[in-house]
């Protein structure tokens, strides 16, 4: 197998335990923000887009990517793999 065909499959396969930069935010955030936020998740309370959640994230301190915010609410990240 050549070196790029290993990386494609190790790159394919789920990171297990560790959740992607969204899931680690909401790891540590308050109860009722978490709660918000998984309700956020369901397309249930906050009526707000991706682009709007990426700034509230930023304004409570979270470093995270706004893509990933993407990837995380369509479960495309490595949280939901
Ligand atoms: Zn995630």
């Amino acid at each position: 197998m050549s070196a790029l065909a290993d990386a494609a499959s190790t790159a394919d396969k789920p990171v297990h335990g560790k959740p992607c930069s969204v899931g680690e935010a909401r790891a540590s955030m308050d109860k009722a923000s978490a709660k918000d936020f998984d309700a956020w998740l369901r397309g249930e309370g906050l009526r707000l887009d991706d682009t709007q959640m990426w700034k509230a994230l930023q304004a409570m301190g979270h470093r995270v990517a706004k893509q990933t915010v993407g990837r995380h609410r369509r479960g495309d990240c490595r949280c939901s793999q």
